[in-house]
């Protein structure tokens, strides 16, 4: 039996990864195994934006993806960027086996506003099933209220459900059937 294997980048909290794990089950019916938690991502980081390079970190992770790995999802609480956007809410390989989400950004606090711990763990997992989605095939979505639509502010994510929409949740289903069941 594969799984989708759980990585924590540097510290982060069990909470979120144990909300994590539900939600992959939930949203793709695999069940997760979670790696021990690697380093913080230190040669990533880039001094100048003062931020981590996602591509870096991701190149770090395909060497550490277990070869019966369904998916590699990674989690970390450092502020990722690409070279061209001023940062990422997280950075998947579509149709491939590696996704990352930063929770950098999604806490209330990273706004100056107060602490919301359910809206923090609300918008990880719309996050999650974002990048996990990329990995199996799904793009961005036009209805604003599918986790697949494109966030580039906290706004856009907390606009979008945690489940996916109609036409997303056939399209997995044809993806998962495709590369899982040989049809
Ligand atoms: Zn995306
Ligand atoms: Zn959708």
């Amino acid at each position: 039996m594969t799984a989708i294997y759980l990585v924590a980048v540097g510290k982060v909290d069990d909470e979120i990864l144990t909300g994590i794990e539900v939600c992959l089950w939930q949203t793709f019916g695999f069940t997760t195994r979670r790696l021990n938690p690697l380093p913080d991502p230190a040669p990533a980081y880039d001094p100048q934006r003062q931020q981590y390079s996602v591509i870096a970190i991701m190149k770090d992770l395909l060497k550490q993806c277990p070869g019966d790995a369904i998916r590699l999802l990674a989690v970390t609480e450092r502020d990722l960027f690409i070279p061209m956007l001023s940062f990422v809410f997280g950075q998947a390989q579509l149709r491939g086996k590696i996704a990352i989400i930063s929770l950098a950004r999604l806490r209330q606090e990273f706004y100056g506003l107060p602490a919301n711990s359910m809206l923090f763990i609300s918008r990880a997992l719309k996050e999650t099933v974002h990048e996990m989605g990329h990995t199996f095939g799904l793009t961005h979505c036009l209805d604003r209220d599918c986790p697949m639509s494109l966030s580039t502010n906290i706004q856009q994510v907390d606009i979008k459900g945690e489940t996916f929409c109609a036409n997303c949740t056939i399209l997995l289903r044809e993806n998962l059937r495709q590369m899982y069941l040989g049809g």
